[in-house]
């Protein structure tokens, strides 16, 4: 057996099992090892007079009672048992675990694990722990109905028993000397079965560096190939059907844009790898952009792709570049992870066969079943939004084509260089004329009818409104029945006068599309939506944003929500809904009223972060990681990132002694992402 082999291996695994497993995230038993829990239990016992009200602790007493079990209600079961703790006598209360009454017998020392209800004296026990478990630190893991805790912890167990001895470290041996690190083997020990807070403290550290240090080691490796001119592609675009295209456009480009497309269009031509990042606020055009030098690639005799994160994305790209593309004879295919079989064939045969020029797609395009004829150049909006191995697959797509990254929140230099890896930079600095700043109202729940009120005035000059629902929990069901609480509200709101209609997460990709269509060609004036909406939609009639709870969301998302609207000739509204609790919250909404500067809100967004405030998001333009933080683990992000980059320059293929466990989990890595 060995560590990339399937969790299905183990003893006592299942088909069930290995799908609840997959579910997580765990195919592999190192993806198993490496499931690390998100918080633990302190199970230091505490003197019962240093405890609050309902706050959980370990209870260590002696029984002083025989157990109680009684009924109550149609499927409920009461276990109550008294201890004496520290000279006082307090109940036990355990619900529908009858079988825990074994553990208590009378005179004998136990320990329990539970909440403290201080008036009545008693704690409602959570569990009992055995001598086994009795470390200081209880693990907790994000589970899910087919995976329990209990289960996890004992397959973890297995594993780590039979497996974990054969971990080669990733990180050199040298390095891990350096910045004080654990092994491998120590991490995920310490990680599982931490003996006490020093040792979890340890491997929450090393696991962070270990994060960053093996994100850095790719991107290192990426920027060595393209510093290879062997490994780069000339693509010699042709000039007369390039102008003629850009002359075909309904608006003139601005200075800013031409500016880009000269400088994309330099390095197609250049025989070393472009890789460049394209920035921009949001609706400073840079779609068009994008356009321009995809078909510049065509012009080439080279296909295309491009790739975004959402389907709906997809879609509306697909429409929008068909259109644009129509007078110039340029085929332009979808491939989304939603088509018919049928469909799907046909896209993957006008791919292979080079009938089509451009493709448009989600991460459906890097499977292991989409082949192109001559890829030249690829461009990846929302950039951050794909792991390195999504945006290494695709380059694979092709013979190593340009790559075009572009992101609608700038980030500030040296973190484009730790999560970028020093790419080009180009900057669209300037949004298209005749655009008038968005104007935006923070109001408080109490005033939600003051801002439907003005929705309406707008709505009976002709304009369309989105409505974003509150998210108020991190569980989807919620936020659904949020979003359709609301949908009816408004629905009963506007009556006959405006037709509303309802946009999530959980419709079927033909309904969302469907519904999508309805607002853009206005049947439907108001779009009550969960975030779906929250990247690169285009409605130009769409003139007021409205956001319930506000307070809620990350300054980016804010930002890029607030983006969707103000793209027509009319004046535009954003009004944020929200009764903020704390003061970073306030500051949030303070800065969105005050400025619609992208640049800025990214500087703001990042100093309130830096403050404390969690509301990363997936719209800050920085990359997930699982475990650090590129803002609050900024020193540990910069350490990993100059090693990765020493390392990668002394020994580019990995064949270093010290270095083939590295090699060897990067190989397991890529070719775990094949399979998605
Ligand atoms: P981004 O992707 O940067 O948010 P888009 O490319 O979607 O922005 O452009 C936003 C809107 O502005 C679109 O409706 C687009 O057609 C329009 N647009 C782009 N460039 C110009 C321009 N130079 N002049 C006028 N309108 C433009
Ligand atoms: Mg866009």
């Amino acid at each position: 057996m060995a560590l990339d082999d399937s969790v299905s291996q183990l003893a006592g695994v299942g088909p069930k099992t290995v799908t609840a497993l997959g579910d997580l995230g765990i195919h592999t038993l190192r993806e198993l090892l490496f499931y690390f829990p998100f918080r633990y239990d302190d199970l230091k016992a505490r003197p019962l007079a240093e405890l609050q009200d309902q706050e959980k602790a370990l209870f260590k007493g002696v029984v002083i009672s025989e157990p109680v079990i009684s009924r109550f209600g149609p499927h409920k079961i009461r276990l109550n048992v008294r201890l004496l703790i520290d000279s006082v006598a307090v109940i036990a209360t355990f619900f529908n675990q009858p079988w825990l009454k074994d553990k208590f017998v009378p005179d004998e020392e136990v320990a329990i694990y539970g909440k403290w209800n201080e008036p009545q004296k008693r704690v409602v026990g959570m569990k009992v722990i055995t001598q086994q478990t009795q470390n200081e630190l209880d693990p907790i893991y994000s589970v899910n109905k087919g995976m329990r805790q209990k289960k996890l912890i004992s397959l973890i167990q297995t594993a780590f028993k039979q497996e974990a001895a054969g971990l080669v470290d990733v990180i050199p041996a040298e390095i891990r000397q350096h910045y004080r690190l654990l092994t491998d083997f120590e991490l995920v020990r310490q990680m599982h079965f931490p003996r006490n807070q020093a040792e979890s403290t340890a491997a929450r550290r090393t696991a962070i560096f270990r994060e960053f240090f093996l994100f850095e080691v790719q991107i290192a490796q990426l920027r060595q190939q393209d510093q290879d001119p062997e490994q780069g592609l000339v693509l010699p675009y042709q000039l007369a059907p390039l102008r003629q295209f850009i002359g075909t456009l309904p608006f003139k480009l601005t200075a800013a844009q031409k500016r880009v497309v000269n400088e994309i269009c330099a390095d197609l031509k250049a025989p070393a790898h472009m890789n460049r990042l394209l920035q921009g606020d949001v609706g400073s055009g840079k779609t068009v952009v994008a356009a321009i030098a995809m078909f510049a690639a065509v012009t080439a005799g080279f296909q295309a792709a491009l790739m975004v994160p959402t389907e709906i994305l997809a879609e509306q790209h697909f429409q929008k570049l068909s259109r644009l593309f129509a007078p110039m004879q340029v085929t332009v295919t979808l491939l989304t992870g939603s088509l018919k079989p049928a469909e799907r064939e046909q896209a993957l045969q006008a791919i292979k066969s080079g009938r089509t020029n451009i493709v448009i797609g989600t991460h459906a395009l890097i499977q292991s079943g989409v082949a192109f004829k001559a890829l030249g150049f690829v461009v990846i909006d929302e950039q951050h939004r794909f792991g390195v191995n999504q945006r290494r697959a695709l380059r694979e797509k092709g013979q190593n084509p340009d790559v075009l990254a572009m992101t609608a929140t700038p980030i500030p230099r040296t973190l484009a260089i730790t999560t970028y890896g020093e790419m080009a930079i180009s900057t669209i600095d300037e949004l298209p004329a005749g655009r008038r700043p968005i104007e935006t109202h923070w109001l408080k729940t109490n005033q939600a009818n003051q801002a439907l009120a003005l929705t309406e005035q707008q709505l009976a000059q002709g304009d369309q409104a989105f409505v974003i629902a509150p998210l108020i929990s991190d569980s989807d069901q919620v936020n659904l029945k949020n979003a359709e609480d609301l949908y009816e509200r408004l629905t009963k709101y506007f009556g006959a006068r405006y037709q509303v209609a309802l946009l999530h997460g959980q419709m079927t990709p033909a309904d969302k599309e469907a519904t999508m269509a309805a607002f853009s060609q206005g049947q439907v004036q108001v779009l009550v939506a969960t975030t779906v909406v929250e990247v690169g939609v285009d409605v130009p009639n769409a003139n007021v944003m409205l956001i319930f709870n506000a307070d809620r969301f990350g300054l980016a998302t804010l930002h890029q929500l607030r983006g969707r609207v103000g793209r027509g000739q009319r004046q535009a509204y954003c009004y944020l809904i929200a009764d903020p609790t704390n003061e970073v919250a306030v500051k949030r909404m303070e800065i969105m009223t005050a400025t619609n500067d992208g640049f800025v809100l990214a500087e703001a967004d990042l100093k309130l972060r830096g403050q404390g405030d969690i509301f990363g998001d997936k719209q800050s333009g920085l990359p997930e990681f699982r475990l650090g933080d590129p803002i609050t683990n900024n020193n540990t992000l910069m350490a990993a990132h100059q090693v990765a980059e020493e390392l990668i320059t002394a020994d580019p293929t990995l064949r270093q002694p010290d270095h083939q466990g590295l090699a060897q989990y990067l190989r397991a890595q890529q070719a775990a992402d094949q399979f998605d």
